[in-house]
């Protein structure tokens, strides 16, 4: 059994073809997604599609580099949150590569997303690019790790996946773990304990070889788990168990339900 952390099954490139996302999924035993809400005007659709399947979940969240959205507050957030199938606050984060150095109201919108977990007491889905540094010293300032959660996609150092642990998250691994010229990130990929260490697509981006450059979804996060196997010498179903064990336990969902993917 294998859980896909993260994607976005509501964007343009899968919308329209949820069906046959959903059938290469039970090829590849993939028994649960994450879908995650990216702005508030979108959450419908990703709310929508989680109430529709009884395998598939939400988060609700502004991501980090959408500018032009109005001002999101703790207590829509906490509203949005209170909903059976919304198991997580996100994504959220910092994110310096996009949005070059970052910008106050990105920081803003981060310390915004980490009270409003904490109000609602759901994980948070932490997106952090070239921006490491701030993003962690934002999580201990507003108490974050009262709440814990994931560090999404993760391609930092193994010095700040090791931070983000201490702080009592987790570090989830995509498809980038599969290419060519990610060596550093396959050595942290080899470092973080198993315990702490989730997998995700981030469909439709960023599709693992052998797929690469195509759409991606949320089966293929198959491939990301053998390449963890074969990073770790281990059986593709142990990584695959105890990183769908550790998604059921951080985003508190019974995984033991086997009506799952009615
Ligand atoms: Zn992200
Ligand atoms: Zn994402």
């Amino acid at each position: 059994m294998l859980v896909d952390s993260h994607c976005h099954l509501n964007f343009p490139e899968l919308a329209g073809r949820v069906d046959e996302a959903l059938a290469l999924m039970r090829e590849n035993q993939v028994t649960h997604a994450l879908c995650i809400s990216v702005t508030l005007q979108e959450f419908p659709q990703v709310r929508a599609l989680a109430e529709r399947y009884p395998h598939i979940y939400a988060s609700v969240g502004v991501h980090p580099d959408y500018a032009d959205v109005p001002v999101v507050t703790e207590q829509e957030l906490v509203a949005l949150a209170d909903h059976p199938k919304v198991v997580a606050v996100g994504e959220t984060g910092l994110d310096y590569y996009r949005i070059k150095g970052g910008a106050g109201w990105q920081r803003e919108r981060f310390r915004t997303h980490i009270r409003a977990a904490r109000r609602c007491g759901k994980p948070l889905v932490i997106h952090m690019r070239d921006a490491a540094q701030d993003t962690l010293r934002i999580m201990r300032e507003e108490g974050a790790p009262e709440i814990g959660g994931v560090m999404h996609c993760f391609t930092g150092s193994w010095e700040e996946a090791q931070a983000a642990i201490e702080l009592g998250f987790w570090i989830s691994f995509s498809g980038i773990v599969t290419f060519k010229n990610a060596a550093a990130l396959r050595e942290v990929a080899r470092q973080v304990p198993l315990e702490r260490m989730l997998i995700e697509t981030d469909s439709p981006y960023l599709a693992p070889v052998p797929h690469r450059g195509k759409t991606n979804e949320p089966g293929l996060v198959r491939y990301v788990a053998e390449e963890i196997a074969r990073l770790r010498d281990l059986s593709l179903e142990q990584v695959a168990s105890a990183t769908s064990d550790n998604f059921f336990k951080l985003f508190r969902i019974d995984g033991a339900r086997t009506d799952s993917m009615a």
